[in-house]
């Protein structure tokens, strides 16, 4: 029987449970701020049973949306397999529903007001109300999936990014984690780069927790033979690298009259000189195949001088004018080349700073609602699933309250 999905309004609740017995435990650990207070913890922001359905569907499932009267009479008509004595039938479950034809059962008016939780959570603890977003319910049903609770879709090929190999640096923490994630989502198998190993096995064991693949990686930029050495280990144990994303950055903020010379020399040789450095391990591989995506990190101070990062901004012109260069030259060995501009995202680049005046002085992240890790590995997934002929040469992001 065709599987079918009723249309109609109705939005599904989800809030992940690990999240709400964190809260719960926090908040009893903190009396004092939470005492007296009274919390929802249920999701006001609930994901519309469309765009549930279309997520179902965008992961193999073979769906087809009808109207809520010809999904009744789908149901009430469909066989079932025989279940254990006293168990209720899924059709026997939804008979409440199909008898009555009654749609407004799934209606949810009631509204919860997440107000006091945001506000004693900011203060307690060190993450807000997860999105339910399309990778969190990918995640979902792909472990639903693995446990045999829901069925396994026929359409592992159909992954735009199955068995390709995605070399990533800088994917301990932020841009670099969340690309890895949505990459991994998408079918690719990850290799973690960067130097904090700890972190790096984090990122991986969620992915690998989420159905994904990925590799962890010891690396620092830098140093020339490690790079090598590590291109070509990726290469024996997962294969040709398609996808390198140069990713691994270093942003600090200084006073030009401070002349602080180590930080400057850190920034270039990770921002600058690790990308020559992955060109050399990797690149050749890709010119003799005739095939693969080069993603450079740049930002949007690699389309204009801030004040306050004027190396910053000169290594990301570096990554700029490589990239142009890189791409005129490789555009006939069917190598792609793509740079990332981001504006301000929440990451952990802005923490390393050591001039704290000219941060003070320089940095706007606070003024408005920055941009998530996940919005920059949402553009990258988006420039590495276009069509062999197609090249994304650049994507400039930023919050939307702070153009360029
Ligand atoms: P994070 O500090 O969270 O990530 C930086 C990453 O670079 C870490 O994974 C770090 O890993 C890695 N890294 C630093 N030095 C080295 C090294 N020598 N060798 C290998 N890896 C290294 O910041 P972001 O995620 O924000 O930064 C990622 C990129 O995005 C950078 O290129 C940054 O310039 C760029 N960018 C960031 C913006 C923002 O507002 N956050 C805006 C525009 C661009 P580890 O320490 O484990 O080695």
């Amino acid at each position: 029987m065709a599987k079918v999905w009723p249309t109609m309004t109705w939005s599904v609740e989800m809030t992940p449970v690990d999240f709400i017995s964190k809260s719960i435990v926090t908040f009893s650990q903190n009396f004092k701020i939470a005492k007296h207070k009274i919390f929802h913890l249920i999701n006001a922001n609930r994901k519309s049973s469309e765009k549930l359905c279309d997520i179902l569907i965008e992961e193999g499932y073979e769906l087809t949306k009808v109207p809520f009267e010809e999904w009744c009479d789908k149901v009430a008509s469909m066989d079932e397999p025989q279940l254990r004595e006293g168990q209720p039938s899924v059709k026997q479950m939804l008979r409440a529903v199909t008898d009555s034809r009654d749609s407004s059962l799934f209606f949810n008016d009631a509204t919860f007001d997440q107000t006091v939780f945001t506000e004693v959570a900011r203060s307690v603890m060190d993450e807000e109300y997860p999105k339910i977003d399309s990778l969190l319910i990918k995640t979902y049903i792909r472990n639903l999936s693995r446990r045999r609770i829901l069925v396994i879709p026929q359409r592992e090929a159909k992954l735009p990014l199955q068995s390709k190999v995605a070399l990533i640096t800088g994917a301990s923490s932020g841009i670099g984690k969340a690309v890895a994630e949505q990459l991994a989502m998408a079918g690719a198998k990850v290799c973690l780069c960067a130097r904090r190993g700890e972190r790096l096995f984090e990122v991986r064991d969620g992915i690998v927790r989420s159905g994904g693949f990925a590799k962890v990686y010891k690396l620092d930029v830098s140093n020339r033979q490690q790079f090598i050495d590590v291109a070509k280990k990726i290469q024996d144990e997962c294969g040709q690298i398609d996808i390198l994303m140069n990713n691994a950055g270093l942003m600090y903020y200084t006073h030009i009259h401070n002349i602080m010379q180590d930080d400057w020399d850190r920034m270039v040789n990770v921002n600058c000189i690790g990308i020559t450095n992955s060109l050399a391990a990797v690149l050749p591989g890709m010119l003799e195949r005739k095939n693969g995506h080069i993603i450079n990190t740049s930002s949007d101070a690699g389309r204009r001088g801030f004040a306050g990062l004027a190396v910053y901004s000169g290594t990301k012109f570096f990554v700029e004018g490589l990239s142009q260069a890189l791409r005129h030259e490789v555009k006939d060995k069917g190598i792609r080349v793509t740079c990332i501009q981001p504006g301000d995202v929440k990451t952990e680049l802005l923490t390393h700073t050591n001039d704290h005046d000219a941060k003070a002085a320089y940095d706007g992240s606070e003024s408005c609602r920055i941009l998530d890790p996940e919005d920059v590995g949402k553009a990258v997934l988006y420039a590495v699933t276009q069509p062999e002929h197609v090249g994304v040469n650049e994507i400039l992001i930023e919050p939307r309250e702070n153009p360029i």
